[in-house]
């Protein structure tokens, strides 16, 4: 076998099987399924990709991943129009790098997933209209709205917790207009979620075809491993590296796996969870029991299902050296808060689920490890959390200011509408 293969809930590979663009069109399986790259090759030589500037690794790096599809011929043209931001690695102290992947137009790490998703939609030669459907605890809706806002022949369609984003997030999502619709939910992301997998379980009923952009979309996944090469190419290799990420719907963590099972030697990939602990709970006790979800300052990764820990069970089971790699581990807000106030006294302002992924690796850091934290949000997005947290303004630089929506004036209310009546309009 080759090509892409759902994952169904009993963590079983179905028969069902794909190529890239395909998997990419269905967004879910059959039966809840994911799709995930059947066997992942290791790479024959990743540290000459390593010298390689970022744009010409990432393609190689996605060509390898893909495999045969209609869109490998395009990934140049896709991959540069859709990585054209800075991903910097800076140093935080002798042990400690931070990767910073909210360089792109929403400001947080999914316009990387969400700008190669609209790349690729664009080049699969729909016949139809299309109406991209996500469900978003805070970033994915900016970064998804963003990223096709305007396209020709297509909607977006963002579903969101009416009190579960900050007023920032919202701010690029909601009342931007055109082909973009929000709708608020009165309840937790788990509950928009269940939303979209029940509109996508009737889609045969609407006019327009319906893509999920959420991370159940391998796409968004495959997009995310490049940025784990970037991170390794700017270290010394020699010390071995723990990834910490803060980590909600485990996407980030499924591709930093997916890097190591192309070879990347990455010492430990740590999620880090809020007090919506499910994954950290399971590996120590063996259960799968997430409670009711947790509202806390880290809003994004308020999730008590994560929908992408099967594929990182997949991973496990394929690669049994990876097995040891994937570890979790929950810090409650009190410990963020001082995270956030440790590094401002250390001249770096992060938003609330950087600092959480920093206080995290801090308790887990080994003697002879080095330690990389991934930053997921520019703390402008959270800048009332950070004012209040730490004392301290988050500037508003003119490039900031140049991207324009933070400060928007627009009122932004929430929208109550079905799902499945704007669907069935549209
Ligand atoms: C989405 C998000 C996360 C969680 O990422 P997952 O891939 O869902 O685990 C973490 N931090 C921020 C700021 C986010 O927007």
């Amino acid at each position: 076998m080759s090509g892409f293969i759902n994952i169904g809930r009993a963590n079983q590979p179905v028969s069902e099987q794909h190529n890239f663009s395909s998997a990419l069109l269905r967004g879910l399986g059959s039966g809840d399924g994911l799709y995930m790259p059947y066997a992942i090759q290791p790479l024959a030589d990743y540290a000459a990709l390593l010298e390689q500037p970022f744009i010409d690794r990432s393609v190689q790096l996605l060509k390898h991943l893909i495999g045969n599809d209609v869109l490998s011929g395009q990934l140049e043209q896709i991959v540069e129009q859709a990585f054209d931001f800075p991903v910097p690695v800076k140093q935080l102290d002798q042990r400690t790098s931070v990767l910073e992947l909210f360089h792109g137009p929403s400001l947080s790490f999914k316009d990387f997933g969400a700008r190669f998703l609209a790349g690729c939609l664009q080049h699969c030669g729909q016949d139809r209209s299309v109406t991209v459907v996500t469900a978003t605890s805070g970033d994915t809706g900016g970064a998804v709205a963003r990223a096709f806002f305007g396209k020709p022949d297509t909607q977006v369609v963002v579903v969101y917790p009416q009190n579960g984003v900050t007023e920032q997030q919202a701010r690029h999502f909601v009342g931007l207009g055109g082909n973009v619709i929000s709708l608020a939910v009165d309840g937790s992301f788990d509950d928009c979620q269940r939303m979209v997998k029940q509109a996508f379980a009737e889609q045969d009923t609407f006019r327009t075809k319906l893509i999920s952009a959420n991370s159940i979309n391998v796409a968004r996944l495959l997009a995310q491993v490049c940025y784990y090469f970037e991170l390794a190419a700017g270290l010394p290799l020699s010390v071995p590296l723990t990834v910490a990420i803060p980590s909600g719907n485990f996407g980030n963590a499924t591709a930093a796996m997916i890097a190591c099972a192309l070879g990347l030697p990455l010492h430990r990939v740590l999620a880090v969870t809020n007090e919506n602990d499910t994954v950290p709970r399971f590996l120590l006790n063996g259960d799968w029991q997430p409670h009711a979800v947790v509202r806390t300052i880290t809003n994004a990764i308020d999730i008590a299902a994560p929908n992408n820990f099967r594929r990182i069970r997949y991973l496990q089971q394929q690669h049994a050296h990876l097995q040891p790699v994937f570890q979790a581990i929950s810090i409650d807000q009190k410990t963020t808060r001082k995270a956030m106030r440790e590094l401002a006294a250390e001249g770096y302002l992060v938003d609330p689920h950087t600092a959480l992924a920093w206080a995290g690796v801090q308790q887990t850091l080994g003697d002879g490890e080095q330690a990389a934290v991934v930053a997921t949000a520019d703390p402008v997005k959270f800048s009332d959390e950070v004012e209040q947290i730490t004392g301290i303004a988050v500037e508003r630089d003119s490039t900031r200011e140049q991207k324009g929506v933070l400060d928007r004036q627009q009122p932004i209310a929430p929208v109550y509408q079905n799902l499945s009546r704007i669907l069935s309009q549209l």
